[in-house]
């Protein structure tokens, strides 16, 4: 019989995605479906068209016999509700859509422990209870719930990674009581499992409507953030990845949970480990507001790494900052400008390693295990003088990054026993 395929698919921002890994990690397929420029980014059914014409393209380049599970991930915090028939009730709450209603909000603020990642404005417990009190609507899911659900046909499950920024515990392993007082009925909340569980088959709906085998398990999926994570192939204690996006976010593969709810960090339980991730404001934007991709390609082939500008940047669109250091008000620090645009870009490229440096020295002292290896993706991951530069600051070695697309990391959770630490 043919070798295994296991398929992920990430539902993200701008469309839906799925890969299709074997056994052995190694990527077979891949499909992309972005989202039409005038589409509904919040209706739940431009999601499933998308994911439906990602499988049905790929039925046509790959054998589907040869799928033995599959895994969805989705945007970190969007809910929808859903009616006694299982159908969603109106658009979803997106993920970047603080709760419109600030009683809600307030009495989260005072059922909720004070380390709990469902606080705040952009609670995705809020947006639960905010959808739950829609006529019609009995129940909610996330978005990886809801499209795994209808490609398996049945109510759905969560995981404990889209489930933490709705109030779940993921080291007690349960809905907490504080929940109920909150306004949320536990009952109306998915059941929460490990991503990567083997949850059911995917049965007679997913074989009908897609040719997939009805035997194949469907497997509890997982945020398009730790899904990113997983896909770069970091699996021990200390692998760190840096994503250099429009802001520089850091994630590290813990042996312990680490939360610190001033600095916006949290634990994302994945196996046996813990992936805590930070957020600075700083990062490309910073770049870009400066200079044109072309240019910074240009004037990145004449930067001297080895030779520090002695510079003090701290690169930031606007003021104020939250992760490595919290405070509203902290200035940007982009003076003097020096008039060779090539020495301003290395203070630029400096400063934010810089950041990079003390958010993973912030993580250390916020009991986080020692850095070992550092993988690095998005847009500033390509240039080679700046990893120069980060790497003779953080001192640890930097590895390539097998993948970084989220669906691939996905498809590792529906590989199997082995898939996680
Ligand atoms: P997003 O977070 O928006 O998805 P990307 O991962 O696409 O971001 O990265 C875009 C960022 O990468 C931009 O802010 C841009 O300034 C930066 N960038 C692009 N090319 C380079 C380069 N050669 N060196 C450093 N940064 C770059």
């Amino acid at each position: 019989s043919e070798p295994p395929v296991a398929l992920g698919i990430d539902v993200g921002t701008s469309g839906v995605r799925v890969a299709a890994l074997d056994a052995a990690g190694d990527m077979v397929a891949g499909e992309a479906q972005p989202f039409a420029p005038e589409a509904d980014r919040a209706a739940p059914d431009i999601w499933w068209q998308a994911t439906a014409t990602c499988l049905d393209r790929l039925r046509s380049a790959i054998s589907f016999e040869a799928i033995t599970g599959l895994a969805v991930d989705g945007t970190s915090g969007t809910m929808l509700g859903l009616d006694a028939d299982g159908a969603p009730v109106g658009r979803a709450i997106m993920y970047n859509v603080p709760c419109p209603d600030a009683a809600i909000v307030a009495a989260i603020d005072t059922a909720a422990p004070s380390d709990s990642p469902a606080r705040g404005a952009n609670s995705a417990l809020a947006r639960a209870i905010a959808l739950m009190r829609r006529p019609g609507v009995v129940r909610v899911l996330h978005q990886a719930d809801w499209i795994a659900a209808r490609i398996a046909g049945f109510t759905g499950v969560s995981d404990t990674n889209n489930a933490l920024k709705t109030g779940y515990d993921p080291v007690a392993e349960t809905w907490p009581d504080w929940i109920e007082a909150a306004g949320m009925p536990v009952a109306a909340l998915p059941p929460v499992v490990a991503p990567g569980t083997p949850v059911r088959r995917l049965g007679r709906a997913a074989s009908e409507r897609f040719g997939l085998p009805p035997d194949a398990f469907l497997h509890a999926g997982t945020t398009d953030g730790c899904a990113s994570f997983l896909a770069t192939g970091a699996s021990a204690p200390g692998d760190a990845v840096t994503a250099l996006g429009s802001t520089l976010v850091l994630k590290l593969f813990c042996d312990r949970p680490i939360s610190a709810p001033q600095y916006g960090i949290y634990s994302h339980r994945l196996g046996d480990l813990w992936l805590v991730g930070g957020a600075s404001n700083s990062g490309g934007a910073v770049l870009r507001h400066f200079f044109a991709d072309a240019d910074l390609a240009r004037l990145t082939a004449q930067l001297a790494p080895d030779r520090p500008t002695g510079l003090d940047y701290y690169p930031l669109l606007t003021p104020g900052e939250r992760f490595p250091v919290n405070d509203p008000a902290f200035a940007p620090r982009l003076t003097p400008r020096p008039q060779d645009d090539t020495i301003f870009l290395q203070g630029l490229l400096e400063g934010i390693a810089r950041i990079e440096t003390m958010g993973y020295r912030k993580l250390d002292a916020l009991g986080a295990p020692p850095l070992r290896s550092v993988r690095s993706v998005g847009g500033g991951a390509v240039n080679m003088a700046w990893t120069q530069i980060r790497r003779a600051m953080l001192g640890v070695p930097f590895l390539p990054a097998r993948a970084s697309d989220a669906a691939a990391g996905t498809a590792r959770l529906a590989l199997g026993r082995n898939a996680l630490p």
